[in-house]
């Protein structure tokens, strides 16, 4: 973790001091891919966690790794150990820790399935503790670190030995696949909302006509629904006034109410 008025948070058992004497609003930042800082900026504390969070270890078909692992990485290394349950995460732009927070899937599978235990940090910094997976209320893209703010350092995988070359195999389909479907010549953060119980959003996005829809370089991606793109010098503020057209247009249309899945910090 690097110092700042983060640490300071920290030391000081969640006391933090801004130079406006005002207690700052803190948030724990992965990899970064699933949030939108609005275009006032952000005025108070980040945590990132630093390279000391990045180390992998095996201990038989278990993985430990720092919170700051990204799941890119994590997934080739569990390949390369011959260890099975990573491949849904292969292409999730995201770290461990981010992954756990927003129990991250795809392909059939979700990090509830394979984490055994975190260790993670209270918010106000004061205590450090050992969580197994039972005791993290993993819910569809939702863990109990949405709902108490701690931090998560570490995370252990339940993995199974299997066949490292079907492991990469399906890896590599399960890329292509992404590579497909998916607009990732454009910057976004992956599927700009939930997806509603029952239905698909972006399903939903394109029945109500609005694919391609555009707010200045915002833009509902052509190639898939559920993504908002910048298609080049897209403003925050032009991606909020999209996300709400969606919404309003869907909520019309359907009656179904579109709950972003991206975290939105900051100010106007
Ligand atoms: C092209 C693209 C494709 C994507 N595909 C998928 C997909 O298939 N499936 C999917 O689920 N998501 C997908 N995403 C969204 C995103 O990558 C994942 O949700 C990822 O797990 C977020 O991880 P992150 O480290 O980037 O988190 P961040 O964006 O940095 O943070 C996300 C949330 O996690 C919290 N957080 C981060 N680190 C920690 C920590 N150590 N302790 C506690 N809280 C923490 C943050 O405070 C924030 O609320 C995609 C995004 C993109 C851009």
């Amino acid at each position: 973790m690097k110092g700042g008025e983060g640490g300071c948070c920290l030391k000081n058992g969640g006391s933090c001091c801004s130079k406006s004497g005002r207690t700052p609003e803190v948030v724990i930042i992965g990899n970064g891919s699933n949030i939108l800082v609005l275009d006032g900026g952000f005025d108070g504390v980040i945590i990132k966690l630093g390279d000391e969070f990045t180390k992998i270890e095996q201990d038989g078909e278990q993985i430990t790794a720092g919170a700051a692992a990204l799941l890119s990485t994590v997934s080739k290394e569990a390949a390369q150990m011959g260890l099975a349950g990573m491949e849904f995460a292969g292409g999730i732009p995201g770290s461990l820790g981010g992954a756990v927070y927003m129990n991250a899937g795809a392909y059939g599978g979700e990090m509830k399935d394979v984490v055994k235990s975190v260790k993670a940090i209270s918010r106000d910094g004061m205590r450090e503790y050992l969580a197994y997976a039972s005791e993290l209320a993993f819910a569809y893209r939702h863990s109990i670190f949405a709902e108490n703010g701690d931090i998560v350092t570490e995370v252990t995988l339940d993995l199974k030995s299997g066949d490292k070359a079907e492991i990469e195999r399906r890896m590599k389909e399960l890329s292509e696949k992404r590579n497909t479907k998916q607009p990732l010549r454009y910057p976004s953060a992956g599927s700009f909302f939930k997806r509603p119980e029952g239905h698909f959003a972006g399903a939903l996005i394109e029945e109500a006509g609005l694919k391609g829809l555009s707010v200045g370089g915002a833009q509902v991606s052509e190639l898939h629904a559920g993504f908002i793109v910048n298609t080049g010098g897209a403003t925050s503020s032009d991606i909020i006034s999209l996300m709400k057209l969606v919404q309003n247009t869907v909520r019309d249309k359907s009656g179904i109410e579109l709950v972003p899945e991206v975290r939105i910090i900051g100010r106007d």
